[in-house]
């Protein structure tokens, strides 16, 4: 057993962490109070080879593998949750589908421009009325001599309305296979298909620089290209893409508790009441204590689910769990730091407000807690 992270993952961490804290973290609360989406950010992230470090190097990636991106997204977490969740988007369910099922000309047209950061990716799979539920979306793709045709309307969609948005990968019914089941595709709409429209940025409790709309589709024609993978497999494909997607929400929740705990020991080292660090007090202590630990044990089950997807061994339970309990703990750890910062964490300045006020959507996002202890729980009960 080495515990250690391997040197590379050492390596893009430092790079992150020294990146973060000259070009995110000075100017993060900026961002968050005017809903800024910083373009610059991400196009530097592309410079340092950082917006495909799930792709191959062939498509202008990194191909470095899920413990070192757990690694990277620990540091860019912990600058600012509104960056890291986009580049979240960006890099797993966004890029991933592209890289797994599309063609080699698919890829070279618009894996490349994600991967090497020119773009960012968006993918929608949600809807007014299908979310846990994804098997129930509406959107349908009607096949029209050698084109599609796409009606309907996708939700909180992350990174479809920015400056350097290059269209969104959608999730759409396609008929009705003779069993009675739904077939699903999945479709490239680049901006500016004629259709496509997108809706104003939608207010949030929490990731105000990430971009977040509702994506409205009204006839919107695309050629037969534009299908990725086959049709009738849409959905298999995005599930088998969304355990990556796991992973990287885990590492997303595993940074904002580490980040809460780091503010949470700063503040009870310098705080004096009762004429002592209010780490002196048993009861913020314990607090403390119990953040940390909490925080080790997240660390070990996102780490390994990552190392497991690293290996090609299957990792769908491991990233649940990994997910799961690095949401809870992110949020239990912000709560408790909060706390420990008195009346100055509620104010808004404080950066310990902006992790609180982020911390909820991860356990929402990308299957919810609920989603996640029923995926567990599918995996026991089919093992027995
Ligand atoms: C900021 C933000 C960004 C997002 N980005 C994207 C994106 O880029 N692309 C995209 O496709 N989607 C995106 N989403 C959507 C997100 O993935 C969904 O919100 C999430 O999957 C939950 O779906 P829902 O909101 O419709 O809730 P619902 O599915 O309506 O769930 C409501 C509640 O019911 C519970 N519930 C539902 N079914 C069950 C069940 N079977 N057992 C137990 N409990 C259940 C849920 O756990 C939850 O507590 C984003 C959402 C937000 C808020």
């Amino acid at each position: 057993m080495d515990f250690d992270l391997p040197e590379d993952a050492v390596a893009v961490q430092r790079l992150v962490r020294d990146f973060a804290a000259k070009e995110i973290e000075p100017y993060a609360a900026d961002w968050s109070e005017r809903a800024h989406f910083p373009a610059e950010v991400f196009r530097a992230l592309g410079e340092l080879g950082l917006m495909g470090m799930l792709v191959d190097e062939a498509y202008g990636g990194a191909n470095a593998g899920f413990v070192s991106y757990v690694a990277a997204m620990e540091a860019l977490g912990a600058a600012d949750q509104s960056v890291a969740s986009a580049w979240n988007a960006h890099s797993t369910i966004a890029s991933l589908p592209l890289a797994a099922f599309g063609t080699e000309e698919q890829k070279q047209r618009w894996l490349v421009p994600l991967a090497t950061g020119e773009n960012i990716g968006a993918f929608g799979l949600t809807e007014p009325t299908a979310g846990s539920d994804a098997a129930s979306i509406r959107t349908r793709a009607r096949r029209d001599g050698d084109s599609w045709v796409i009606n309907g309307t996708k939700m909180f969609i992350s990174n479809a309305g920015t400056e350097m948005s290059l269209g969104v990968t959608v999730l759409a019914v396609t008929g009705d296979g003779e069993d009675g089941k739904k077939r699903y595709g999945t479709f490239f709409v680049p901006d500016g298909t004629p259709g496509y429209e997108k809706g104003q940025p939608l207010r949030k409790l929490g990731w105000h620089a990430m971009d977040t709309r509702e994506l409205v589709f009204t006839d919107v024609r695309l050629p037969g290209d534009h299908l990725i993978g086959e049709e009738g497999n849409g959905l298999r494909q995005f599930l088998a893409v969304l355990d990556g997607g796991r992973i990287s929400v885990a590492a997303l929740g595993l940074s904002l508790a580490q980040a809460s705990l780091d503010l949470a020991l700063r503040h009870a080292a310098d705080r004096q009441q009762f004429g002592r660090p209010l780490g002196g007090f048993q009861a913020v202590a314990h607090k403390l204590a119990d953040m940390a630990t909490e925080i080790e044990a997240a660390r070990a089950l996102v780490y390994r689910a990552a190392w497991l997807g690293d290996q090609g061994r299957p990792f769908s339970q491991e990233a649940a769990m990994a997910k799961l309990f690095a949401s809870e703990v992110a949020n239990r750890a912000a709560s408790a730091s909060v706390q420990i910062h008195g009346g100055y964490g509620y104010m808004r300045e404080s950066a310990i407000s902006r992790f609180y006020a982020d911390a909820k959507i991860l356990e929402i996002g990308e299957g919810t807690s609920e989603i996640q202890r029923n995926v567990i729980a599918k995996a026991l009960l089919k093992r027995r």
